[in-house]
């Protein structure tokens, strides 16, 4: 592990994939060297990603928020573990039709644009992911349709969701219930699963080792960046690290965005793009 400096050994960047909540902003205040860096790579011609956890937001709702804070980005440039699960659905399970989902619009709306209809009849797949208005008969649903077959997916692993006054449970305490209660292991979408790094990857179209994975959090932006391959980067604007000597360590621990050094050669030239 690298400690914090702002003379790392920085491997050439031809991309950035980046968490954004305790990256970017925190809550809804702007982290502003994280805002100036993006906006420094984006005029230097950078490609990058956003990959989030959140499923209660869709790519133009991120797009939106940071607009706000001055950085113009395209829904394009934002994978969601809600729009990562809608497609992970389609893909494992070509035949299936119906999903019963337990979330909020934005994840159901990403199921049905893969084509799935959203139902409580019969379902082929249960769906969950962080849903504030769940109920206990929605979860009957999704156990009864668990028990008969259903397969499950949930959105993202995450327990603990800080907020404004302390703490809320996440979308993993809810679908840890309905794991327990029908003993099924849920197929996970967000990280620390690569599935979204490879989604935001894809789109970059950058060589793997030239890719940066930027996040707050050892536990899930790290691990997640570390499976997929990628050189990683811990900034310490976010949730205080935890340690936990079994999960894998950053190459590059940060204070600032200011400090990730992108070659100037980058500046005007063609991006390094895969063949
Ligand atoms: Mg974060």
């Amino acid at each position: 592990m690298v400690s914090s400096s702002s003379h790392l050994n920085w491997p050439p960047i031809a991309g950035v994939i980046s968490d954004l909540d305790g990256v970017l902003y925190r809550g809804d205040a702007a982290i502003v060297d994280a805002i100036e860096a993006f906006e420094r790579w984006q005029a230097a011609g950078l490609p990058f990603c956003f990959v989030t956890n959140n499923s209660t937001h869709t790519p133009e709702d991120v797009a939106c928020k940071l607009a706000t804070f001055g950085l113009a980005i395209g829904p394009n440039q934002v994978v969601t573990s809600a729009i990562a699960a809608a497609e992970i659905a389609r893909a494992n399970y070509p035949d299936a039709k119906r999903v019963y989902v337990i979330g909020a619009a934005s994840l159901s709306n990403a199921v049905a644009a893969v084509g799935l209809d959203i139902s409580d009849q019969e379902p082929e797949i249960v769906v969950m992911g962080l849903d504030r208005h769940i109920t206990h008969e929605k979860t009957r649903i999704a156990v009864e349709a668990i028990l008969n077959g259903a397969a499950f997916i949930g959105t993202n692993p995450d327990l603990l969701l800080p907020t404004a006054n302390g703490f809320e449970p996440g979308a993993g305490a809810m679908i840890t219930a309905v794991a327990a209660a029908t003993q099924a292991k849920p197929l996970i979408v967000g990280k620390p699963e690569p599935h979204m790094i490879e989604t935001a990857l894809s789109r970059l179209g950058t060589v793997r080792s030239a890719t940066l994975m930027i996040g707050d959090q050892i536990a899930t932006d790290i691990q997640a960046g570390k499976r997929a391959g990628l050189p990683t980067v811990l900034v310490t604007t976010g949730v205080p690290p935890r340690g936990d000597p079994a999960l894998a360590r950053p190459d590059f621990i940060v204070s600032s965005l200011a400090e990730i050094e992108v070659p100037p050669t980058l500046v005007g030239t063609p991006r390094q793009r895969r063949a």
